[in-house]
């Protein structure tokens, strides 16, 4: 068992750290929100002040946050978080970010004498709360060996996908993909719906077939279809609109980067951003079906 800093307890990272409690780590915990630091020690973690005094004698340093800004922010520059961890500690980024910015700040941690992996996740919040996980890692494959019992105690399949930043490159595949199919997913149940289908029959069908997907099964976008789902709880607690917005941002750039088409990762982006627009920047990104269904 581990020694493990926890950095951004929110709608993933609590539950992941709650994870690493029940597998018997011990866990120090910081987070900007106090809301959030106190659920995780009513999970049984130990609260820092800061995130300086969550590392002082960790083994392993997990960070679970936003966007690339809030990652460098947190690791580099005078100050950062990478000068304060104990010489020999393991460092896990599991945010979503650019490829680069998860390159940078590994290879700021490997100047330190740090071993640092990128360990983006899918799974969404469902996955966090029990333990099953999809890792999706870039870095060494010796830092990946240690890590693995700390991955394992949060979920279910870790993939090793190549260098630092390939994790990232990895993650923005899954969820260009996953936008589209969310986007269209709810274009197909709110066409049904405006020809007096029921959403749960014509969700039920989908599933088992040739459409079936995450989108449909686990979190379907139409209130009242799945009672688990964002939708049947007014949007709220799962994947943030902006931040699958930030993702499709990120696939856009990647794209760039090699001259790659991504025709319909490029019309979901936009179609994100709507949402945002819209003022539902902050609900499930299931909520993008707003644009297209009435009274949802
Ligand atoms: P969230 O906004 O719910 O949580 C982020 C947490 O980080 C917040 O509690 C915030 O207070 C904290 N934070 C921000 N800056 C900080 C700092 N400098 N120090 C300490 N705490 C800080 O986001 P989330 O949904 O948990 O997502 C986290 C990451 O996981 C994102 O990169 C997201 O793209 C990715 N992700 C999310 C999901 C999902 O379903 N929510 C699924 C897979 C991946």
């Amino acid at each position: 068992m581990s020694r493990i800093a926890f950095i951004g307890l929110g709608n993933m990272g609590g539950p992941m750290a709650a994870n690493l409690l029940k597998a018997g780590h011990s866990v120090c915990v910081y987070d900007l929100s106090q809301p959030a630091i106190d659920a995780a020690v009513t999970a049984g973690a130990v609260a820092a002040s800061d995130a300086h005094a969550a590392v002082v004698d960790a083994e392993v340093v997990v960070s679970m946050l936003p966007a690339s800004r809030h990652v460098e922010g947190l690791y580099l520059g005078d100050g950062g978080l990478l000068a304060a961890i104990p010489a020999g500690a393991l460092v896990i980024d599991c945010s979503t970010i650019a490829p680069a910015s998860a390159k940078k700040v590994a290879d700021a941690a490997a100047a330190r004498g740090l071993a640092m992996i990128d360990a983006p996740v899918s799974g969404g919040t469902a996955g966090a709360a029990a333990g099953t996980l999809t890792f999706i890692v870039g870095g060494h494959a010796q830092a990946l060996e240690r890590a693995r019992p700390v991955l394992e105690s949060m979920g279910r399949n870790i993939f090793h996908v190549g260098d630092s930043g390939a994790g990232q490159v990895a993650k923005l595949c899954n969820n260009m993909a996953l936008g589209a199919i969310m986007a269209v997913t709810g274009e197909a149940l709110a066409l049904g719906v405006a020809h007096g289908l029921e959403p749960k029959v014509l969700s039920q069908m989908m599933a088992v077939s040739t459409s079936r997907s995450w989108a449909t099964e686990v979190c379907n976008p139409w209130p009242g279809v799945l009672e688990n789902a964002p939708a049947s709880r007014g949007y709220t607690g799962g994947f943030g609109n902006d931040l699958m917005l930030k993702d499709l941002g990120l696939a856009a750039e990647a794209a760039m980067g090699v001259g790659a088409s991504i025709p319909l990762g490029e019309l979901a982006r936009n179609l994100y951003a709507m949402n945002s627009r819209a003022g539902n920047g902050g609900l499930d990104f299931s909520s993008v079906v707003k644009l297209v269904a009435k009274d949802v």
